[in-house]
């Protein structure tokens, strides 16, 4: 299993819950847990839209939307530079 982590290597994400938006961008339902980032609103280039942050060093990591997939409804864009890849220990 894949752990999509900030540059911090704070676990953000995890591939079960990535899913094909067709943006281009890699996009999930949800985050591993619910404090392992923070959101702002982010008012640039003329959009409301609301910016998640790595809670742990403050990392812009993507912007998040109403518009997921069930249960969620949400979906995390998240910058894949912002991000690594590591594929988790069975223990997680
Ligand atoms: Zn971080």
């Amino acid at each position: 299993m894949l752990q999509y982590t900030a540059i911090c290597n704070t676990p953000l994400f995890d591939s079960t819950i990535k899913f094909e938006s067709g943006t281009g961008w890699p996009s999930f339902t949800q985050p591993i847990k619910e404090n392992a980032i923070k959101y702002k609103k982010d008012t640039a280039f003329g959009m409301v839209r609301v910016e998640v942050m790595c809670n742990t060093c403050d990392g812009h990591l993507g912007h998040v939307f109403p518009d997921g997939p069930e249960p969620s409804g949400l979906r995390y864009c998240i910058n894949s530079e912002s991000m690594k890849i590591e594929t988790a220990s069975a223990d997680l």
